[in-house]
């Protein structure tokens, strides 16, 4: 497993309920979120009706699972979880959507992976909550619909593009997670640190912010790490010298990078003179899927400007040359 990706690690689960933050004024950063959701709430409470469906997309760790928490506590409701590949056909969906009260909040992760026909069985929940559901086949087949409770839909993907338009349209809220500024997760981790009763200075939490990767799963378990570093070599207490010291062992960059990131960009520095250069030719040459280079290893590299996609392919910037100790080649 790969210290500094976003997805959720066995080390993870464990902590991850009780570092989730439950209601809108804890949730660090992504303000232009949170305003959003903030007024669609307070309406849907004035009004006494059930919140508006909500797409949340953007990358793994930032936060969506625990949006989800969040709007189902701020509109005082229960949450249901359940995720894309779990649903396996229209009937397990029937069964969630008619348990449910009214008003609560459903919330499907990964929901660009649902079934084409269980999907079908969502746009009529979503549209008027009702299911239409044929019973009997052939001659004798006919159809029959179950009034549903109103319910919040929040879907959540990591790829927007992936997502049916007839889905997509569905949602009345669409928000994209950012990346966090290195503030912000600062903040996030003086945040655990306080929960796991863990002795830390500003600067050192800094440190591990700027090596996240702009992503809250990955900042806190960095400082899991770390945290496990300054008791076994210090007192317990991280400064920022053992900070640096255990992410350095760890070997996560000052800016986040692992031996992948640097793996992929020096592959295209040596093989293909900086680019451009397709992502198949590339993934031939490190040896992996051309889908996780682009799900998985690119979105940070192209976040962070070391990368950029070009009609001819992939090229890597200066920014990326200077970062890794090689000299910009003079294109004549
Ligand atoms: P996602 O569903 O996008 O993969 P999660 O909601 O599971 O991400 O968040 C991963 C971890 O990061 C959780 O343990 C949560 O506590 C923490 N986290 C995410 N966003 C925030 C935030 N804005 N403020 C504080 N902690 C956060």
């Amino acid at each position: 497993e790969r210290l500094v990706s976003g997805d959720v690690h066995r080390e993870d689960i464990s902590l991850e309920y009780s570092l989730r933050p439950k209601f809108l004024h804890e949730y660090i950063g992504q303000d232009k979120v949170k305003d959003n959701l903030k007024v669609f709430i307070e309406a849907a409470k004035m009004r006494e009706e059930t919140l508006d469906h909500v797409l949340l997309y953007g990358p793994p760790g930032l936060g969506k699972t625990t949006l989800a928490g969040i709007i189902a506590n701020e509109m005082g409701v229960h949450l249901r979880t359940t995720s894309g590949p779990a649903i396996e056909r229209p009937g397990d969906l029937a069964a969630i959507l008619t348990s449910l009260e009214p008003g609560d909040v459903l919330f499907i992760d990964e929901i660009h992976r649902l079934h084409r026909s269980v999907e079908e069985v969502l746009y009529p929940a979503m549209e008027d909550y009702c299911l239409d559901i044929v019973i009997g086949k052939g001659q004798t087949a006919r159809s029959i619909r179950i009034d549903l409770p109103p319910f919040t839909l929040v879907g959540a993907t990591t790829r927007a593009g992936a997502l049916s338009a007839p889905l997509r349209d569905r949602f009345g809220v669409i928000s994209r997670l950012e990346y966090y500024q290195p503030e912000h997760l600062t903040q996030i981790v003086m945040r655990t640190a306080e929960i796991l009763h863990v002795d830390i200075k500003a600067e050192a939490a800094l440190e591990i912010a700027r090596r996240s990767r702009g992503t809250p799963r990955i900042a806190n378990r960095l400082l899991r790490r770390v945290r496990d570093f300054a008791q076994v070599r210090g007192d317990g207490t991280i400064t920022f010298s053992l900070a640096k010291e255990a992410l350095e062992l760890l070997q996560v960059d000052r800016l986040g990078l692992d031996h992948i990131d640097h793996k992929l960009i020096e592959a295209i520095i040596e093989k293909f003179n900086g680019g451009p250069v397709g992502i198949d030719t590339i993934a031939a040459t490190i040896g992996e899927e051309a889908q996780t280079i682009e799900d998985v290893y690119e979105p940070y590299l192209l976040q962070i400007g070391f990368l950029q996609r070009t009609p001819r392919g992939r090229i890597v910037t200066p920014a990326a040359y200077k970062h890794v100790g090689m000299e910009v080649p003079k294109h004549e």
